[in-house]
Formats: structure tokens, C-alpha cells, sequence
């Protein structure tokens, strides 16, 4: 009989003891790096619980803070208009979609931040995800498969490299925002792909600088791909209206084929869009997994981001404001003698303190001073590269970024005196 036949062919069982979490080598790696801590007395300077919404000031530990750790970069999070939306489309929807939109999720403010962000762009149509990480992870392994290509600057976000990995893609990098290596990835790359797709961010996460996009956009004549844009860091930020990369550069937003953009930035919010052409948003809305198997974006966040365009759009002020801190903040750095490394002063400035530990004890210090900048550590950016990021709002004052700045040069100073940093210490 069939059964007792494929029995008798299959080997017999193998014990296999199952692995336990804590033999995992990453969790010996974070508990190798929570005792040196405790060892040489540092804090963590992570998860740090606020006790309000964290703008240009935050509370921790009860202590009022100044902040620059926060994304409300036009300060939108607690603007009465925000806010009244918000309550209004709780009192009406509920806090949650409760299905995917494909199936009962649909709500009439979906389709209104579609098109509101469409019109933002000068595009057909966008669509969104509920967040921007997905939006990327989504996106990507959606338009890629493995019989294609997919070019991107070195420093591109995790989230766009869990996309691409996913989608099966061939990948390539190409020097930070070096469109002439670009070039000589696209000549040389070998292999008859499908689709090719190039991916740059408009503002740097790490860096603060902007992709030289008018450069990059010259290449796509002769060499066909597709190119996206992650315009979380350039949102609200970049151009005078704050249109983002394209109006900083004279552009015409329907060159670029796909706008990635973030709404827990400057829109004060959670989840993420696609904006492009019509095709591309109806592709994605029928077929991106993350789009099609995911709950709707929950109302009330939707509601939150049309009303933080709304202010966006009716206060360019904001953005003025936000571009005068930024340029302050970079200036005085580096009249400092701090090194701001590729930063163009805008949404993010870094300053570049070396090793990991050094930048954590940086933090600290500029905590007990009343300052709060988080530390980006490797293996986030390579060991020796690490930094404190500064987020700039519009609602950072003068004098807030004059003492910040002159706070950590002094601390920076302090360390580099006692010579503090990885290579002082002995861990074992
Ligand atoms: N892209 C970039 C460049 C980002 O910096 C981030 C988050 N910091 C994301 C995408 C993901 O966005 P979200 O945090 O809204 O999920």
C-alpha cells in the first residue's frame, strides 16, 4: 500500500534541539554592551520616556528640556487646527480603520489625502501605506523582482534596503550623491535586466545633504530606470513653499516617477505615501502586499495629515523659519569649529564626534545641561563616523540654537581633554 511505502523511504526523525534567544550572537552582543556600559557608568541614552509631546522642548525625568530630537519639524504635532481635525474624525470614525480599505477599511478621508498629496506634488495620484518604513518595504518589492536592477546611493535608508532585499532585485550601490559613479554603475552593471530602478533620498537622514538630483535626472534618457525619491527629511523643508526636493531645484515634480514621502515628519502624523503617475498608484493599490493585506491608514492620522498640509500650505512662514534655523544652526556649528561633516542646514545636522562611545557620552552631558540631541551610533553609520543628529524645527529660537551649539562645542571640547572614548577603556 502507497502509505506504507513513503514511509518506509522517509529517514527517521533527527533531534534537533531548538535554538534559545539567548544563544543568539546578537543578544550576547547587546548584553556584551549593556554591561560595559554599566561598567564605566554610562546611561543608556535610548528609550528615554518623554512626559509630553516633544517638539522644540521636551520633558524628561520631569526636567523641561530643549529638543532637538523631535521630526515636528514646522511644529504641527499640537496646532489647534491639527488637533481639531483629529478630535472631530475620532468622534465620527473611532480611532481605527478596522480593515484592510480594500475590504471595509475604505473611509472618505483616504481618498482626500490621496488626491490632497497628488495636487501637493503636481502628480496623478499617490497612494498610502500606514508607515513610511512599510511605504519603502511595500513599494519597492512590489515594482522589483528578480530579474531586475535597482541602483542606490550608499546611504539610503534601512527601510528601502528591506524593500529591495525582498523583492529579489540584483542590487548595486553608488557613492553618496556622486552621479558620475552612478553613471559608471549604470555603463557597467552587467546583465540584461527587466526594469532598472535608482533610489536617492532628497535629504540625507544621517548627513542633512541633498541629492544632486538635477545631475542624476540627466542620466535617465540614456539609461531608462525608474527613479524614486524619499522625501522624508524634505517634506515641508526644501523649496520656499516647502514642496520639498524638486521646487529647491526648479524641477518638474512629473520627472521624478516615484515621490516616497513619510507623514511622521513635518505632517505630524504616522504612515507614508507613493506619489507618481496614475498606473503606478493603481499598481500598488491592487498589488503591494503591505497596501492590499494591511489595515487602512487609521482615520484620525489621516485627518491629522490633511490638516497639517493644510497649515503647510497656508503658512509658509513656517518654513522660512525652519530654513533660518537650520542655516543658523550650521553656521554657528561650524564657526564652532564643530564638524557639521556634508550637512546643507536645513533639517538635520550632524556633528561628527568619532567613536560610538564618545557620542553617547556627548548626549549624556549635554542631557545634564539641559539638551536634549540623541546619539547615532554604528551600526547605524561605521564605527569612527558616529554623531549627534540634530533635528531643526521652525519652533527652535535663536537663543535655544546659540546655546545648544555653544553647549557642545564646550562638552565636545571636555571629552576630547580627558581623551574620552573607545580607545581609553579595555573591554572585555
Ligand atoms: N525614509 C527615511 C529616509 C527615513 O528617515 C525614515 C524614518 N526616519 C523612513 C523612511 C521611515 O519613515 P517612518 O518613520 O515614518 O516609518
Amino acid at each position: 500500500n502507497r502509505m506504507a511505502r513513503s514511509e518506509r523511504d522517509v529517514p527517521p526523525p533527527v533531534r534537533r534541539k531548538q535554538t534559545r534567544f539567548e544563544d543568539l550572537p546578537e543578544y550576547k552582543q547587546v548584553q556584551t554592551q549593556k554591561a560595559a556600559s554599566e561598567q564605566l557608568g554610562i546611561e543608556n541614552p535610548f528609550y528615554r520616556a518623554h512626559q509630553t509631546a516633544a517638539g522644540a522642548t521636551t520633558v524628561i525625568d520631569g526636567r523641561k528640556l530643549i529638543n532637538f530630537a523631535s521630526y515636528d519639524y514646522l511644529g504641527l504635532n499640537r496646532h489647534p487646527h491639527v488637533l481639531a481635525q483629529a478630535r472631530d474624525t475620532i468622534n465620527t470614525f473611532g480611532i481605527s480603520a478596522s480593515a484592510s480599505r480594500l475590504v471595509a477599511g475604505e473611509r472618505p478621508a483616504h481618498a482626500e489625502l490621496e488626491e490632497r498629496i497628488a495636487a501637493f506634488y503636481g502628480v496623478e495620484a499617490s497612494v498610502c501605506f500606514v508607515s513610511g518604513y512599510l511605504t519603502n518595504v511595500a513599494a519597492i518589492s512590489c515594482l522589483m523582482g528578480p530579474k531586475d536592477l535597482v541602483v542606490h546611493d550608499e546611504f539610503i535608508h534601512n527601510s528601502a534596503l528591506a524593500g529591495i532585499k525582498l523583492s529579489g532585485a540584483t542590487r548595486r550601490l553608488f557613492k553618496h550623491n556622486d552621479a558620475n559613479d552612478l553613471e559608471h554603475v549604470l555603463r557597467t552593471v552587467a546583465g540584461d535586466y527587466r526594469r532598472i530602478l535608482v533610489i536617492v533620498e532628497g535629504v540625507y537622514s544621517m548627513d542633512g545633504d541633498i541629492a544632486n538630483l538635477p545631475a542624476i535626472m540627466k542620466l535617465k534618457t540614456e539609461y531608462g530606470f525608474w527613479l524614486m525619491v524619499d522625501e522624508a527629511h524634505s517634506l515641508g523643508i526644501l523649496g520656499k513653499r516647502g514642496k520639498g526636493t524638486f521646487e529647491h531645484f526648479g524641477i518638474d515634480p512629473r520627472q521624478v516617477d516615484i515621490w516616497m514621502g513619510t507623514l511622521s515628519k513635518t505632517t505630524s502624523s504616522c504612515g507614508g505615501y507613493i506619489a507618481g503617475s496614475a498606473a503606478l498608484a493603481a499598481v500598488l493599490k491592487a498589488t503591494a502586499g503591505g497596501f492590499v493585506y494591511s489595515v487602512g491608514l487609521a482615520p484620525v492620522l489621516t485627518a491629522s495629515a490633511i490638516a497639517s498640509l493644510d497649515i503647510l500650505e497656508s503658512e509658509p512662514e513656517r518654513v522660512a523659519a525652519l530654513k533660518r534655523n537650520g542655516a543658523l544652526f550650521l553656521k554657528l556649528a561650524q564657526e564652532a569649529g564643530l564638524d557639521t561633516g556634508l550637512s546643507a542646514g536645513f533639517s538635520v545636522v550632524p556633528v561628527l564626534v568619532g567613536d560610538s562611545l564618545r557620542a553617547v557620552q556627548l548626549s549624556n552631558d549635554l542631557l545634564a545641561a539641559g539638551i536634549n540631541a540623541l546619539p547615532i551610533i554604528h551600526p547605524a553609520v561605521p564605527e569612527g563616523m558616529a554623531r549627534l543628529r540634530f533635528f531643526i524645527t521652525s519652533e527652535h529660537t535663536e537663543e535655544q540654537i546659540r546655546q545648544t551649539v555653544a553647549v557642545t562645542a564646550e562638552k565636545l571640547k571636555d571629552l576630547a581633554e580627558r581623551n574620552f572614548g573607545l580607545a581609553s577603556i579595555d573591554i572585555q
